[in-house]
Parts: C-alpha cells; structure tokens; sequence
C-alpha cells in the first residue's frame, strides 16, 4: 500500500513518502495525547468563576421578578434561538419569551468581542434572514462587529426586542405535571411557566480554562478571549488596544480565535508572546469588500441557492458552478469530497477512496507547510509553526497576517513543542523550564466539548417523574432528530444533539428552525397541549443515526488531539464529530422535510 501511494504521489510531481508521512503524524499525536482527556481542563466555575463574568455587567439594569406565564420559552439569544423565533412569528406564534445571560442579542457574536473577531464563513452565506431584513453584508468576511449589528437588526425587525429578557440566567426548568408546563426559575427570582421550551445553547459557548499548575497565582491581569476587557487593554474589536503599550501579553492557545487576536494585540502591545502546544493550519483570508453592483444584480431567494450550492459543493456533491470560491470550497473539492464518497457508491474501492483522499490531504498539507517558509523569515520559527497532522484533524484557519507576526521584533513564539504552558507563576509563565514575565495572560484556549449537555447549558432539566436530563442522557442523546425527546415534553433542541452538522453551522440551524416552527404550528391546528415523540419513535432515529454515523473513528483516533476528537480519545457517542448527523445535512433535510409533510408519525400531539 504504501508503494502504491508512493508512486501515486510522485505522478503529481510531489514526491511525499507517505508511510513517513504518517510516522511523523503519529510521532507528533503521541507527544500531545494527555492521559486527562478532556479532564486537562478546568471549568469556569468556583475560583474559576471570574472566567465567566461579562465585562459589561455594571449595567444590569434592575427589574421585577416574572411570575406570568408564555407559550414558548427560548434559551439563548444567539443565532439559532433568534432564527427559531423568526421563523416562530412567520407561522403566527407570538407569545415567545427569548431568555439569554448576556445583555444583547448575538449570542457567540455578543460574547466574543475580541479585537479582530471575524467570521471565517463568508458573510453573504452566514448571516441569516437577509433577504428579509434587505440587507447585504459589506465585506465577503464580516467581523464580529457587523454580525452584531445584524443580529440587532434581526432582533428589531422581527420584534424579538420586545420578547427579550436579557442578563438573566435560568437555574432549572421543571417539567409540571399538573399544570402541563414548564417551571422555570432564575437568578433574577423570576418564577415564571412556559409551555414550551426551546433550548438553543450554541455548541461551543462554555469557556475552559487549561488546567496548568499554578493559574490561581498570578497576580497580573488574565481574561478569557470571549471576556475580553477593553477597559484593560483599551480599543474594541476594531483594535486600538492603546492601554497595552507598556504591556507584555501572553496568549495561550493558537486555534481559530488565537490567529484571529494575536496581531491586533501584536499592533499596539509593548511585547506578545505566542504560546503555542500545537500549531494551526492557517490558509489565506482574501477578504474583500462587497461590489455594489452585484449586490444591487441579486434576485430573490439568492442567499438560499448561494447555501445550496456551497453546501452541496463542501459535501462533495458537484456543481455546474462555484458561487463562493473560497478555502472551503477549494479544499472540500479536493479533500472533503473523497470523505463523502468513501460513503457513497462508487468504481473504487473503500480502501483505494480512503488512499486517495490520503494522498489529497498530503498533498495540501504540504502545500500548507511550504507556505510557512515563504513569509516566516526565521527557520527555526518556521518549523515550529508547521503543524503536522491530516488536514481535518483541527478546524483550519484563515488569515493574511499571522504568520507573518513572527517577523515583528515584538513578537516571540514560544513554543511548548506539544506539551503546554508548565507552569503559571505570580509573575509570568513557564515554558521549557524557562520563566516569562507577563502583565497579562490571555487565554485563547477554546470552549468545552464533550461535557455533559446540562453542564454546558448551565442549568439542569427534569423532565416527567422528575428525571434529570443529565441522567436521561447519561451514555448517550436519545433524540428524534436531535430535536425532542421523549420524557421531556414540549421540549425542542437545537444544536449539537444528534442533529446535523456543517461548517457553516447556521444552515442546519436554519433546517431545524423551521422544523421547529411547523412542530408549533400543527400543535395549534391540532389544539395540542403536549407534543413528545415516542419511545420507538426516539428509538428509531437512534438506530439510524448509528447506522448512517461517520465511520471515521480511525482516522479521528490517529489525529492530533482537539476538541475535534475529544481530545486524542474519540467516542463514537459523545464528542464534536459524532454527535452529528452523519448522513449529511441534505438527506437529514429530506428526512425531515418528508417526515413533516408526512403527517410526523411518532410524535404525539394531546390534547388536555
Ligand atoms: P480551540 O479549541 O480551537 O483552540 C484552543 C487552543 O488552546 C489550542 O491551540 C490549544 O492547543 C491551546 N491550549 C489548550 N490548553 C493549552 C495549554 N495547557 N497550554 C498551551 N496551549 C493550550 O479554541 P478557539 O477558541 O481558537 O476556537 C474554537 C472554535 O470556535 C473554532 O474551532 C471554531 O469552530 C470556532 N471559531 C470560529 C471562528 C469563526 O471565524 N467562525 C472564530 C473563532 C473561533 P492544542 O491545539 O494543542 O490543543
């Protein structure tokens, strides 16, 4: 086999031994796999609870307690929740209360507000409703600032302001028996009912703290990067961090939001050290403003065949065109293709599709690699911001001015070559035995993956008989259609439980927004007051989504450890990969879709 791909690899004109290739990759996994787990990590809690504070909180303004009752309850202000509630008022339901702990709509985009937040899907795809609200992003990658300003816009325009309550944290819903609702209560005394209840968490919302020794003793300033506090560093999210030019700065941690901060704080701090376990992929960004001509040619419903075909062009599906042309679509042709047709039909083998799509990924790592050597000036530096692992092991990044922070005199990468910070001082940091003083550590490292549901929902459910959700799911989701569950009336999800997943996570929640609705609607129609699939029902989509989940465990496990892989111990029931459907979102689509407009079998509408 290795010959084989050997040869393969030289008729490109690339010659890579593969078989090396993959010693390295798995000389380089083993460095990092941590016998913790995902235990490494501390959570935000206790002394660690400061991690959590909003840095605007002084202005939580005072108000009465509720104690009324509304038909739908939403948890959570972000995207997905604000997408339910739209699509909620569109099929007439208004008696909606949208319940966040933050103070403004946004969710992922309200919290963080680190210099430089950006999202890295373009914008023309990733924002929703703009069709809706006319409006037309201004650049084909919008930073956090104007994502904000569209959720607000969203939030007016479909009068989600109105139905808002902000800065408030639920303590538990309770399912009452009884009365047939649900009893919510807050940190803000609010002992109020709902009938239904929308869960829409986000995925990647609960911030965690590395567990190095030491971390309560510094004496300086640390934040988390979605806590960032301005009143520290000056500036906003545009930049402008004046108040750090007398400032050395630590960041821990190199992923998606790490490349996105590092050269904003870089512009303006008196020296940044880059602190760095593994090194990312980092492609280029190529943003550009949006051509007004174009904007102006667009016909209705062109966001949704723009999603369309991105998303049948990322899924390997292929299209006469590439609307988008950008990092995902370029790489998913190439490597994410032969991923899906691996589980599709084909001339070729299982094992000649697995070699191809092996080959395909050498080749852009390399590719990836030689990049590095060709804006770093360092050598040395150089390497050590090679990463060395299969293109789909970590989300990759991109960004045109990272790698080339390195050749600031203000910047030090410091590298932990795969084994982290060693130890957190009163003064600095430790690194390889050597000690870093720093005014202030930055935290870029990540959110939690792979926890329980409720711990990262911060509030716990009990659902008939007063089951707790936690124990419900204990082993496993048991969902129908990663929406509902049974035992827990008049309860929906959204978001990583067994529904599908995209790199564009807002076109599945779109899909189930709309679900969602519809499930609403019918219970009006029907004059139900409790809808709750089966047991078989429950039962039946977990079978399937079994059988149609990703077999990929094997190239997960020979993967660097991320919050992709559950840190180096893959399960092939909880964790980021396999939480999701894995027949793709557009047979989860059809499945859904065709099971609405079936007549929903399995689950039970009643009437009290
Ligand atoms: P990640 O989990 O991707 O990265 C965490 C970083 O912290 C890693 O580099 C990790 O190293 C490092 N780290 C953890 N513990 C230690 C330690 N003890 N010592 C040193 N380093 C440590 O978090 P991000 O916030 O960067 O990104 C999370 C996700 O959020 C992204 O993957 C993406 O899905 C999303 N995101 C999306 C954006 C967008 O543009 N749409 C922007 C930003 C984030 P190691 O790799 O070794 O574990």
């Amino acid at each position: 086999m290795a010959k084989n791909s050997i040869t393969q690899m030289s008729q490109t004109g690339m010659d890579i031994d593969l078989e090396a290739l993959r010693a390295r990759y798995r000389d380089e996994r083993d460095r990092r796999i941590r016998k913790e787990g995902i235990g490494q990590y501390v959570e935000a809690s206790g002394d660690f609870g400061k991690y959590l504070e909003d840095p605007d909180a002084d202005a939580v303004p005072p108000r009465d307690p509720l104690n009324d009752r509304v038909e739908v309850l939403i948890v959570g202000a972000g995207w997905s929740g604000m997408l339910a509630a739209a699509r909620m008022r569109q099929a007439g339901i208004d008696d909606i209360r949208i319940l966040d702990n933050g103070a403004d709509f946004g969710g992922t985009w309200y919290w963080n507000r680190y210099p430089g937040v950006q999202c890295d899907i373009e914008s023309y795809l990733y924002l929703p409703l703009l069709e809706e609200t006319g409006y037309v992003p201004k650049e084909k990658y919008s930073y956090g600032k104007e994502i904000r300003e569209h959720a607000r816009r969203v939030g007016a325009h479909f009068g989600l302001y109105e139905r808002a309550v902000f800065r408030t944290q639920l303590e538990e819903l309770r399912w009452n028996e009884g009365d047939g609702y649900w009893d919510v209560s807050t940190n803000r005394g609010d002992r109020f009912q709902a009938k239904f209840v929308l869960m829409s968490c986000g995925s990647l919302n609960r911030p965690k703290l590395p567990g190095i020794p030491g971390i309560l003793d510094f004496k300086g300033k640390s934040f988390h990067t979605s806590r960032w506090d301005y009143d520290y560093t000056g500036g906003d999210t545009t930049g402008n961090l004046d108040k750090l030019a007398d400032k050395t700065v630590a960041v821990i941690g190199t992923g998606a939001t790490g490349v996105q901060c590092t050269p904003y704080i870089a512009d303006f701090a008196r020296h940044l050290y880059i602190v760095q376990r593994t090194p990312v992929v980092v492609e280029p960004r190529g943003n550009r403003p949006t051509d007004p001509e174009w904007a102006k040619s667009l016909g209705p419903g062109w966001q949704e065949r723009r999603r369309a075909n991105f998303y049948a062009l990322v899924s390997g599906i292929p299209q006469d065109v590439d609307l988008v042309q950008d990092g995902w679509t370029r790489i998913m042709k190439i490597v994410g293709g032969t991923l899906f047709k691996v589980q599709q039909s084909s001339e070729k083998t299982p094992e000649q599709l697995k070699l191809d799509m092996e080959i395909a990924d050498a080749q852009k790592m390399n590719e990836v690699r030689a990049r590095i050597d060709t804006v770093v000036q360092s050598r040395e530096v150089a390497e050590a911001l090679k990463p060395w692992f299969r293109f789909f092991c970590k989300r990759p990044t991109f960004n045109d001015r990272y790698l080339a922070l390195f050749n600031r005199p203000n910047v030090t990468l410091l590298d932990t070559k795969g084994q982290g910070v060693e130890r957190i001082t009163e003064k600095g940091l430790v690194v390889s035995g050597k000690e870093y003083d720093v005014d202030c550590i930055v935290f870029a490292t990540g959110f939690e993956v792979g926890t329980e549901y409720t711990r990262r929902a911060a509030v716990e459910l009990y659902g008939r008989g007063g089951v707790s959700l936690t124990s419900h799911w204990a082993d496993d989701y048991r969902t129908l259609h990663g929406v509902t569950s049974n035992g827990f009336p008049n309860l929906f999800f959204m978001g990583p439980t067994q529904g599908p997943g995209d790199v564009n996570f807002l076109y599945p929640a779109e899909v189930q927004a709309k679900y969602i609705a519809n499930i609403l609607k019918a219970a009006k129609q029907r004059q139900a007051d409790i809808v709750e699939p089966t047991y078989k029902a429950v039962q039946s989509y977990v079978d399937h989504f079994r059988e149609v989940a990703l077999q990929n465990l094997d190239f997960q496990r020979e993967c660097t450890p991320s919050y992709y892989n559950n840190e180096g111990a893959p399960s092939a029931y909880k964790g980021f990969l396999t939480q999701r459907y894995g027949g793709g979102l557009a047979k989860y689509r059809e499945l859904v879709e065709t099971w609405q407009t079936e007549g929903m079998d399995g689950m039970q509408f009643v009437r009290r």
